[in-house]
């Protein structure tokens, strides 16, 4: 992409409003635009992030064995009053009438209606284990959006659903969306904890929140510092290893880790003092068993291998892309912008033309374009008029992973610059070696 012929509305001025980091970042290197209150357009580069988390996220989902279909954002409130959370559900519900005076809502979750899915069509215990997931955007009044993308109003998710025989076999299902989850976030690039979360009136242990710790984190956590450590399972993973998955499971679920609303003080004060580890947290990713809170009401059964009906066992399975955004740079940034991991950044490399227009500078810009494009790279080559001094700027608040600065008197002598943005680190190299070096 050329920079020239972008749409890339970058802010020089912070904006007062965003109080957090990656709120502010997100508003200056022109991701996202407030539209009305927590609700965003998400802006070309911003939508390239986005894109790529959502795609790691379904990489993952689809190699643990879920399938990807996908449900509207409007849903009838007939289904919720099968399961009898249309009153329950309370003031983050959007509710919507149509012309024929019909009560709909703009979905915040989607159990209900993936239930309705399940129950039309499968029948036998044959056809499971079955997971299924969609990324869609929710809508969840808040009563105080917040921190941009962090805590909007309309958000995506991904929510991924799993239907079982019964509770054994559920308890599998939820260990291989657990292990899914700790490769997505560590393919992210950024370090999860998951935690003992709350399971409600359902009780049991299954109940995870996957936790990144950062200081403008909602939650106040606490866990063993050993997870820093835990190393995240490989892809030679096998998903289809029960006895394997649950092996993760356990080591990742054996050192304390708790959020505030399940922290035990007792099993808290045997972690050694130096290995406690107190700090703020932002949730990521929720996943959580609930046996059969929504086949029972709505019907959901199978026939099982001894010709009865069986209600199913389910289990529902959330990450938010567009929090994650925000997320990874919170735990991602310097004074001068984010620092993009390589496998979200919006273009892979930076190319900086120091001075459009000079033939020298043209000609070396557009071969390494070329050369970077053809490798597969999608960079964005500043082409534009702007002084260097804000080209350097928006190279560092982008966050691009690698930038190339060509320059008059590097091109006379056949070199370019090379900067991690990470590092910082500088170093020049033929034209040739910089190429290799990237492609
Ligand atoms: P929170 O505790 O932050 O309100 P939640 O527990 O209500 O989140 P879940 O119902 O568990 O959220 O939804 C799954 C995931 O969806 C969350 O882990 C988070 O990543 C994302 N998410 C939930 N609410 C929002 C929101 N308002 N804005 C952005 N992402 C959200
Ligand atoms: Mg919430
Ligand atoms: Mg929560
Ligand atoms: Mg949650």
């Amino acid at each position: 992409m050329r920079l020239s012929r972008y749409f890339l509305p970058i802010l020089k001025e912070n904006p007062k409003e965003a109080e957090i980091v990656s709120h502010r970042l997100m508003l200056r290197a022109g991701l996202i635009r407030q539209e009305s209150a927590g609700i965003y357009a998400w802006l070309p580069a911003g939508l390239r992030i986005l894109n790529k988390v959502s795609n790691i996220i379904r990489e993952e989902q689809n190699r643990s064995g879920a399938i990807e279909l996908l449900m509207p954002t409007l849903q009838s409130a007939d289904l919720w009053r099968e399961s009898g959370r249309y009153d329950a559900y309370g003031d983050e519900m959007l509710r919507i009438k149509d012309r024929g005076e019909r009560d709909m809502l703009y979905g915040p979750t989607n159990e209900e209606m993936i239930t309705e899915i399940f129950r039309a069509y499968v029948k036998s215990y044959k056809d499971l284990p079955l997971n299924l997931y969609h990324i869609q955007w929710k809508f969840r009044d808040e009563r105080r959006p917040r921190f941009g993308v962090m805590r909007s109003r309309e958000f995506l998710m991904k929510d991924a659903y799993s239907f079982d025989l019964n509770f054994e076999a559920a308890k599998a299902a939820y260990n291989r969306m657990f292990v899914a989850y700790l490769r997505t976030f560590s393919r992210l690039g950024i370090q999860v904890i998951p935690m003992r979360a709350d399971t409600g009136p359902i009780g049991g242990e299954l109940s995870h929140e996957f936790i990144i710790l950062a200081d403008t984190g909602e939650s106040q956590v606490f866990c063993d510092r050993a997870y820093l450590d835990l190393p995240v399972p490989g892809s030679d993973t096998n998903f289809d290893n029960d006895d394997e998955i649950a092996d993760i499971v356990k080591r990742w679920t054996t050192p304390y880790a708790a959020t505030d609303e399940m922290h035990d003080e007792a099993a808290w004060a045997k972690v050694g003092a130096s290995d406690q580890l107190a700090a703020r947290g932002i949730e990521v990713g929720h996943i959580f068993h609930f046996g059969t809170k929504y086949s029972e009401p709505m019907g959901a059964k199978v026939s099982g291998p001894d010709g009865k009906d069986h209600l199913v066992s389910m289990g529902s399975y959330g990450i938010g892309p567009s929090r994650v955004v925000a997320a990874i740079i919170e735990a991602s940034h310097d004074e001068n912008g984010i620092i993009w991991p390589k496998s979200v950044a919006p273009f892979g490399a930076g190319i900086v033309n120091m001075k459009p227009g000079d033939a020298a500078c043209d000609a070396v810009s557009a071969k390494i374009y070329e050369a970077l494009t053809n490798a597969g790279l999608d960079p964005l080559l500043d082409d534009t008029d702007d002084r260097p001094g804000a080209k350097f700027a928006t190279m560092d608040l982008i966050g691009l992973p690698t930038q190339i600065i060509v320059g008059p008197r590097g091109v006379a002598a056949g070199e370019v610059e090379l900067k991690d943005r990470a590092t910082g680190a500088r170093e020049t190299l033929s034209v040739e070696s910089a190429i290799n070096k990237l492609a």
